[in-house]
């Protein structure tokens, strides 16, 4: 083997690290498990001594590594290479992490937020390969997303950009965690479809889901697609709403940066036709008719590991042939 990167996706409860070739074939892959409690220092060293022990189980010399590329949960700054906080991990508060493993590493670290990662690796080797224009969303606990414009990812100024989750689709609607209202993080990702449901359902709302709030204590988002699939009417206007906010969104970024591909990602898509066919249904009800847009709508498929595919992929990109 000639030439390695590393992707390591940082998480709040583990650490994924993956191995690759030149051509991004991921060779081999290990995780090692994060503590609420762990200082910086120790978390870097876990990471060091992971994949120093992944490339000697794999008898993959530590020269061959030309690159390590890292995805980060939080707010960050790509600029120098800091986590600035991290969710699920209090001690990671300014953390020039970029610059500590590639010390521990002696070699160049690419640094990039854990959702602009899943949407580079799509773009690299997933749903948008070969796509020089291109939106990616994860629809989860939140809506995080990343932009791909001409080919380069979008930070904007002071790496603002591409909080898509926090564009608003609803004025006046719910409040979000980021104190907006209307957010559609607040009306469209996995929690708020749930919440949504069970909100309705606490106030007297009619649907076979109210047997499973009685039983569970709470409602999931899997638990609304079902009832739905299976007829309820309730649970499919929960749904139809989350498909709506989500075709808005989809407009609003097409006519923001002109992608000729939307790719979703995260827990959420995990619905299927269910979620893809009904978001595409209100896309084409909503979307202009001035002209003939020829943008898909898709799901991602890198699936579990987008995040160490997409950070190698980076370092990669940024330290390989451009
Ligand atoms: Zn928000």
């Amino acid at each position: 083997v000639s030439e390695i990167y590393i992707g390591i996706d940082l998480g709040g409860t583990n650490i994924k690290i993956g191995c690759f070739d030149e051509k991004l074939n991921l060779l081999c892959k290990t995780s090692v498990i994060t503590e609420a409690q762990m200082e910086p220092k120790v978390v870097v060293e876990r990471i060091n001594a992971g994949t120093r022990k992944l490339l000697a189980d794999n008898n993959i010399p530590m020269e061959s590594v030309k690159a390590v590329g890292i995805g980060v949960p939080g707010p960050s700054n790509v600029e120098n290479g800091m986590i600035i906080a991290a969710p699920n991990l209090p001690l990671f508060k300014n953390v020039p992490i970029r610059d500590m493993l590639s010390e521990k590493f002696d070699k160049p670290v690419v640094f990039e937020n854990d959702a602009n990662v899943a949407c580079w690796g799509e773009h690299a080797v997933g749903a948008g390969k070969g796509i020089d224009n291109m939106v990616f969303f994860t629809l989860g606990t939140g809506i995080g997303g990343g932009i791909i414009t001409e080919g380069k990812l979008l930070h904007g100024f002071n790496n603002n950009a591409t909080e898509l989750g926090h564009l608003i689709v609803r004025p006046g609607g719910r409040v979000c965690g980021c104190g907006q209202k209307g957010c559609a993080e607040a009306h469209a990702s996995a929690s708020s479809t749930a919440a949504r449901a069970q909100e309705a359902i606490e106030a007297g709302a009619e649907s076979s889901l109210k047997k499973v709030l009685e039983d569970n204590k709470q409602i999931t988002c899997k638990d609304v697609f079902e009832h739905a699939k299976s007829g309820d009417k309730f649970a499919t206007e929960i749904v139809e709403e989350t498909a709506k906010c989500l075709a808005i969104l989809c407009i609003d970024l097409l006519h923001t940066t002109g992608p000729e591909r939307i790719v979703f990602a995260g827990g959420m898509i995990a619905a299927g036709e269910q979620l893809l066919g009904r978001v595409k249904h209100y896309y084409e009800e909503y979307l202009w008719t001035l002209k003939a847009e020829k943008t898909e709508i898709c799901f991602a498929t890198l699936g579990e590991d987008a995040g160490i595919i997409g950070a190698a992929a980076l370092a990669l990109y940024e330290t390989g042939n451009k």
